[in-house]
């Protein structure tokens, strides 16, 4: 869904419009002195991203730094459990 942004022509602020839809209106209501005098800023249309999307664009390096700081817990041992366990044939009867 694109974000819109409107100019206020009165106080000069911004304010963003998170709009369903791509016919987004001309103008808004100014979220800080509630003038009608306000007008699209065209240039800095941006584009809400599902959390998904925002995962994908991540660099693969942070894979990787999740992968070395997994490996340097003591679970990530998948042996760990076995050494700590007595073998049938050494147990007690
Ligand atoms: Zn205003």
């Amino acid at each position: 869904m694109p974000i819109y942004e409107y100019r206020c022509q009165d106080c000069r602020q911004k304010t963003s419009k998170l709009w369903r839809g791509f016919d987004a209106p001309q103008s808004i209501l100014c979220a800080a002195c509630d003038s009608e005098n306000t007008s699209r800023v065209i240039s800095s249309v941006a584009f809400h991203k599902s959390l998904g999307s925002k995962l994908q664009d991540l660099d693969p390096k942070y894979d990787r730094m999740v992968d070395t700081a997994a490996a340097n817990t003591a679970s990530s041992d998948e042996n760990a459990f076995l050494r700590k366990s007595t073998p049938l044939s050494n147990a007690d009867a």
